[in-house]
């Protein structure tokens, strides 16, 4: 807290992770010998740089730039980048301090990291878009590398930016290096699959969590908050699974359709028209539209799964879904539900999967990107999907049994927190002091 003032949402994850590592530091005095309590939550590096550019009007603007390669014991610093206005040192560091466990669990070779801009990418030109993609990587380029540091796309950055992003670092190293960045189309070195992969692999980790606890998919009243990369794939596998989604959202709103959310006007809206949520009332007069974000969560559902952003559902919201019925809930997206919000859930018996083991189907496939770049080759879509869903199963199966082994039994938090924690701990002490 002293030496990170301010810094909420990384207090918040920091100290998500290290309420459930008690048990685990009475078994590794190695862990206490060689410090990877202090090391692991001190970034191996921090980079922070203006980024000037211009608006269609000739306007000049400046924003700030970052990038946060925290911890690489597994393998190259492997993170998304952010563009949106909250971006600050606080919420990058919190994503970047979870992506090391998130990437340990996919049992793929990745450290942690990730990056960002306080840019709001709503509104602006597609020339604009360009012109703040290229001038953030005159900067970061010198910083990233296929073994180096390999960023992908996260909130407000998708495979446009980084298809404009690779353009301007392949100019500035002049060497062809694919690896470098992950979520590319695949018509220009991206992988089939990754598109689909943290929605997917979301609901993939859900039908197992369920499945683990007699119940299914199949007939399940389900939300899903947003109705971005994440949010749209989550409700795709959901639907065909058998769950019946029958509300989304955006940063304005939400709609409610209780015959069932059409998917396609969804992806029309927002994939291709980038348009509000509240639109999708000008195809389904008879879905209605609220303003504000959280009052997603007081309709009735067996099944929630917050796939905006972090915070978005606090503790009223858990208590109001736990009135409601709710048997079950997985994140999405990062940090989504605060910790007393989380703490309801598990006093309350409700399952649930935490973002690092639940979301973890998207680094999973950009690892296997840079595997397909590395070979110079592509797998189908089928082969993606399949590893993706070997992936999730494991890291699933991993969490459970980590919970029982240290007296967390069912709880699927302190597992992930635990399971990956050990992975990076264990290589930390491998490596020697540094
Ligand atoms: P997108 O930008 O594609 O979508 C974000 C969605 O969340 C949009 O619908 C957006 O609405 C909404 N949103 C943003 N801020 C808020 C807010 N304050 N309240 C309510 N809704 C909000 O991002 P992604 O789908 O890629 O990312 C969503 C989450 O998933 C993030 O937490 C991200 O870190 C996490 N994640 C993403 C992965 C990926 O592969 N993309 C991998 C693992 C985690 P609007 O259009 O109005 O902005």
């Amino acid at each position: 807290k002293r030496r990170n003032p301010g810094q909420k949402e990384f207090l918040q994850a920091v100290r998500e992770i290290f309420d459930s590592l008690r048990p685990v530091f009475a078994q590794h005095p190695e862990y206490i010998r060689d410090g990877i309590l202090e090391r692991i939550v001190e970034p191996e590096r921090v980079i922070s740089f203006r980024v000037t550019w211009e608006d269609d009007s000739g306007k000049v603007h400046v924003n700030r730039g970052y990038r946060v390669q925290y911890n690489s014991t597994l393998g190259p610093y492997k993170g998304g980048i952010r563009f949106h206005p909250s971006v600050n040192d606080s919420i990058i560091k919190f994503l970047g301090f979870e992506q090391i466990f998130k990437n340990a669990l996919t049992g793929l070779p990745i450290g942690g990291g990730k990056g960002g801009a306080d840019f709001d990418p709503k509104g602006k030109s597609d020339r604009e878009i360009m012109r703040f993609c290229q001038s953030f990587i005159n900067e970061l380029w010198k910083h990233i590398g296929p073994d180096t540091d390999v960023p992908a796309g996260d909130i407000g950055v998708g495979k446009r930016e980084i298809g404009y992003m690779f353009g301007q670092y392949k100019r500035l190293r002049n060497a062809y290096e694919a690896g470098v960045f992950t979520g590319k189309d695949p018509a220009n070195g991206g992988s089939l699959g990754r598109k689909e992969a943290t929605g997917y692999g979301l609901v993939y980790f859900t039908a197992e969590m369920l499945a683990n606890n007699g119940h299914s998919l199949e007939g399940k009243q389900t939300i899903v908050s947003g109705s971005g990369n994440v949010s749209i794939y989550a409700m795709e596998k959901a639907i065909e699974f058998g769950a019946d989604v029958i509300a989304c959202s955006d940063s304005n709103g939400f709609i409610h359709d209780p015959s069932g959310i059409n998917l396609d006007t969804v992806k029309q809206l927002k994939e291709v028209e980038r348009r509000r949520i509240k639109d999708y009332l000008d195809f389904h007069p008879e879905a209605t539209y609220m303003e504000g974000c959280e009052g997603i969560w007081t309709l009735p559902c067996d099944l929630a799964l917050p796939c905006a952003t972090q915070n978005e559902l606090s503790e009223e919201a858990a208590a109001r879904l736990i009135e409601n019925g709710v048997i079950a809930v997985a994140e999405g997206a990062n940090m989504p539900c605060d910790q007393e919000a989380i703490d309801r859930f598990i006093e309350n018996g409700i399952l649930f999967g935490p973002a690092k083991a639940a979301n973890a189907g998207g680094v999973a496939v950009s690892a296997m990107e840079m595997s397909q770049n590395s070979m110079r080759y592509s797998w189908t879509e089928e082969e993606v999907d399949e590893k993706l869903h070997l992936v999730m199963q494991e890291i699933h199966r991993n969490c459970v049994e980590t919970a029982e082994q240290y007296g967390f039994a069912g709880n699927l938090m302190a597992g992930a927190n635990i399971a990956g924690f050990r992975k990076v701990a264990d290589g930390m002490v491998s490596h020697g002091l540094n």
